[in-house]
Formats: structure tokens, sequence, C-alpha cells
């Protein structure tokens, strides 16, 4: 395919703190050259527009259809049904300009096929970088994804499962969820002793660790074990969101990276003062030094899986951030924690997974829900 510009922009390049005109060339599914479009074949004009890097959504479930319904209509799926729902919600994500989607929670066989459907072109959807089953304690949070294991050996054995079964990342489920009954938020799933299983089994295998943790206690353990990302991390008590900033200067010392799953969904919370303490919590861990990536949990009731631009604008309205710093996250600072060096900003060599809306982000994050045009891989998707 020949060279293409895209001229009459600002792009933004995933570091700076403004969006500046220029032109970005694209060759061979990378970025070629920016402002200098010397050599390109052809060219298409975004003027009133800003060119971002695509969006990276760090917390996924595509099996999930984001309604109240969710469970039944996940128990009624056939495999092939639920793969088909998966590749929907990819398509939508990537409509949205959202390019790369770490999917936290399917199960394994059907994860690792739309991942490789995607990659092969058999398919249309952001790239994927899939837990597959959430490892978890017999009857634990979101066990029906059949990823149950126990004790420091059955934990080591799932996790080498997995990695058997091609995924790129571990979940492992901390502490019990709102979603799955008998199980409980506050309290931890696993021993530290467990965990810390998990973490040397997967890091020998040369795979990162997401640990779910809402409770004081899964997040400690998390932490020690030396997992890499803590999701959600919010906090919860069996009274309310407390901050404990033992843990949070924990999180910070031993650089752990927060995955916060901040959602169009936390607009609808009761007035109970929970928003105030969640939003308390985030502004200590970024004081602390904390590094974090964006992310929705999308495919949870309430949380489409493209809701990811409205999720941004609650997260800077909860940690008070700029908005350039809140579009950082979603970006270069989601890539570098995910550790995808070939993505998160715009500069030659890297995929061309870009994103093009009206107006300027770096100023109005609202301006990521006017999508003009989606590369990914240089090839325009929407
Ligand atoms: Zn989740």
């Amino acid at each position: 395919m020949s060279s293409f510009a895209l001229r009459g922009a600002r792009a933004w390049d995933g570091n700076a703190d403004t969006a500046a005109e220029t032109t970005v060339v694209i060759d061979g599914g990378c970025i070629e050259a920016v402002g200098n479009d010397a050599g390109a074949d052809e060219s298409l004009d975004f003027s009133g527009c800003t060119i971002v890097p695509g969006l990276i959504e760090g917390h996924a479930h595509l099996c999930f259809n984001a309604a109240p319904d969710w469970r039944a209509v996940y128990d009624n799926d056939s495999p092939g049904r639920m793969l088909l729902r998966m590749a929907a919600n990819g398509r939508a994500m990537l409509r949205a300009g959202i390019t790369t989607v770490r999917d936290l929670g399917a199960p394994t066989d059907l994860a690792v096929e739309l991942r490789d459907a995607i990659a092969s072109g058999l398919t249309e959807g952001p790239a994927l970088l899939v837990a597959g089953s959430p490892i978890t304690t017999t009857g634990g949070h979101c066990y029906f994804m059949g990823g149950e294991a126990d004790g420091e050996a059955g934990v080591r054995k799932a996790v080498r499962e997995h990695v058997k079964a091609n995924v790129d990342w571990i979940k492992v489920m901390a502490t019990g969820g709102n979603m799955t009954p008998r199980t409980y938020p506050t309290s931890a799933q696993f021993t530290v002793e467990e965990l810390a299983a998990v973490a040397e089994e997967a890091h020998r295998l040369r795979r990162k660790v997401a640990a779910h943790a809402h409770g004081v206690p899964g997040i400690r353990a998390a932490a020690l074990a030396g997992v890499d990302t803590v999701e959600h991390c919010s906090f919860t008590t069996p009274t309310g969101i407390q901050l404990d900033t033992e843990v949070s200067a924990l999180l910070a010392e031993r650089d752990v990276a927060i995955s916060p799953t901040v959602s169009i969904g936390f607009r609808r919370w009761p007035d109970d003062g929970r928003r105030e303490s969640r939003a308390a919590a985030i502004r200590d861990m970024l004081a602390r030094g904390c590094r974090f990536l964006a992310s929705t949990d999308c495919g949870i009731p309430g949380v489409p899986h493209n809701a990811l631009a409205g999720g941004l604008q609650v997260m800077a309205e909860l940690s008070q951030l700029p908005p350039v710093d809140v579009l950082r996250m979603a970006t270069s600072g989601s890539a570098k924690i995910l550790g995808l060096s070939d993505r998160g900003t715009i500069e030659p060599g890297q995929r061309a997974d870009l994103l093009v809306v009206e107006g300027d982000p770096t100023t109005d994050l609202s301006a990521l829900e006017r999508v003009r045009a989606v590369f990914r891989g240089g090839r325009c998707v929407a």
C-alpha cells in the first residue's frame, strides 16, 4: 500500500502538554514521519481535528453485554454465540477509537481465538491482550469462567495451564466481587503465599499479573505478592470506601500500577459520599507517585464497551487532573504499563494506531466522543 499523509490537523504525540499543527505520514502500517510529508503519495484533510494515539482500554470484558441481565445472557450463550458477541463488542470499541484492549475475564479459549482472529485479519477489532478465565478460589469471584484453583500448588498449575493456552496476562481474583453471590469484596480470597505463587510462576513464564482487589486485605496481599497491576483498588470496607494510607504507600513503594476502572457508571452512584471517598483514594495514590492506566471494566452492567471517553471525563473529575494528563493515562501511560513499546505515542516507527477527533481532547476530553476517523495498523477502520 502506498503512503499517505494526514494533513491540516493538530497532532498530540502522547507525551507533550499540548497538540500542535503538523502532518502525520503513514506507510506500511507504521508512522513514517511527523511534520514532513514530502514522501507521501496521497493525503487526507482533517482540518479542525486533532490526531491522537489510539486509545488503550486497560480492563474490559468483551463477553459481557453491559446490561442488568448479564449473567443470564452469559449462562445461555453457546460458545459460538459468545464468540460472536465478543467480536461485536470489539468492533464497537474500535469504532470509538480504542485500538488496544486488555480483556481481563472471558472463557480462555474464546479470548485466545478472538485475539488471534483479529491479529490475522479474519475479523476487525482492536488488538487484544487476553487473560482468559481469572484464577479464583473454589466458588470465588467469577468462578463460572472456569478458573478455580486453590493452594500454592493449585494456583501454580493454573498459571501453567493458562500460559499453555497462550494467554498474554494472568488475572487473579485477590478479593470477592460484587457480581458473584457468596463472595465478599472486602475479604481476601487468597493468602499472600498463594498470590506470591501466582506472581512468581507468571513472571517465570514472562507473563504479567493483574489482581482484582476491592478491600484492603486483598490490595495489601496483592502488593506484597508482587503483582503488576491492581484492578479497581477501591478501598472498599464493610461500611463504605475508606482509604488506607499505609496500603497506598505500599503500592507506591512496590511500584504496583493502578487500574482504577472508573467509568460513566460512577455518574449513577447515589449521593452517599462514596464518590468523594473514591476520589480521595485516587488522589492520594497519584500524589504518592503511583502510575495509573486507563480502565473502565466495560461490559459490566451500565458500562458499554465503547464508553472509555466518558470514563476518562469521570476520571478527570475524580482525580482533578488536567485533561491532557488523563489522556496520557489512556495512551502512552497505559502502553508503558502494559509493556507495549510500539504504540501509545505518535512518533516515526510506531504502529499507526490513530484516532482523529473534532476539537482538541488535550483541553476537552469530550472531544474524544466526536470521532472523525480511526486507523489501526495504518488502515482506516472507522
Ligand atoms: Zn472486571
